[in-house]
């Protein structure tokens, strides 16, 4: 991990009518980290990511990505810049194979660039990535559509789709989530090999035991507010965070 800020929050908030659902929240991430996003159900996790990538606007604050204001950009705009996000709820091309769900990332203008146009050919560069990501090719997993893969898969594309965009910060939310605790202990070596290549991540996880072996720092919402961040251990010996946490299960 570097000590290089590579993603920069300042105290954003956003409100849907009288909720406050991020209020004046910083953060900040260091360039190869993973940083942890933990907190109860509606305490603002999805929000944080919604306005970061620019898919709900901010009331008040600003982002800044490499010391470059994207504040008020686009989502496609921030995209491109390398921030890619997955979706809580994914929204996959059904009637498309696996791998043809990459495809839309595969041409986008960044992955041009990147490749100085020479990605040759794209239908083996996405199922390549979709091998990488768990999908065996022995048995044709990428080539089988969309619609019929189950949850655990759906959740590799989703996170596929982001990293073929060649990104260098991922924000994840919930790619644990409804995956079975077989499906979990495969998912967790593919996200540490993302660091080892030097992806920054950001992951929303209600799986904390899970996300405690990958993540170096932790961020505890409550309510649209920051309450602790540290190191996981610090974090949940908090007062703040038991008391958020009452009557669900810490594990
Ligand atoms: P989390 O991801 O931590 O479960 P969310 O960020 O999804 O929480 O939601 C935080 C709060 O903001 C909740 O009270 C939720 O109902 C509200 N909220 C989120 N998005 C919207 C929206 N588009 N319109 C109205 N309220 C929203
Ligand atoms: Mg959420």
């Amino acid at each position: 991990m570097s000590e290089e800020v590579i993603l920069q929050v300042k105290e954003i908030s956003r409100a849907f009518g009288g909720i406050k659902a991020a209020n004046k929240v910083s953060l900040e991430l260091a360039r190869g980290e993973i940083l942890g996003i933990i907190g109860p159900n509606g305490s603002g996790k999805t929000t944080l990511i919604n306005l970061i990538t620019g898919f709900i606007k901010k009331d008040s604050g600003s982002v800044f990505f490499k010391n470059r204001n994207i504040t008020k950009l686009p989502p496609h705009r921030i995209a491109d810049l390398g921030i890619a996000r997955t979706f809580q709820v994914m929204r996959p091309y059904h009637s498309l194979p696996a791998y043809r769900n990459l495809i839309v990332p595969l041409y986008s203008p960044r992955v041009k660039r990147a490749s100085g146009g020479k990605l040759g050919d794209r239908d083996a560069v996405a199922i390549d990535l979709l091998e990488e990501i768990g999908f065996e090719r022995d048995a044709y997993v990428p080539y089988k559509l969309a619609s019929s893969l189950p949850l655990g898969y759906l959740k590799r594309l989703e996170l596929a789709r982001c990293l073929a965009l060649r990104p260098e910060v991922v924000l994840c939310d919930e790619v644990f989530s409804g995956l079975s605790m077989a499906e979990i202990a495969t998912m967790v070596p593919i996200v540490e090999k993302l660091q080892m290549n030097g992806i920054t991540i950001m992951m929303i996880e209600h799986r904390l035991r899970e996300l405690f072996q990958l993540a170096n720092r932790v961020i505890v919402m409550n309510f649209g507010e920051k309450i602790a961040e540290g190191i996981p251990e610090a974090v949940m010996a908090d007062k703040k965070v038991r008391e958020a946490y009452l009557g669900t299960e810490v594990t």
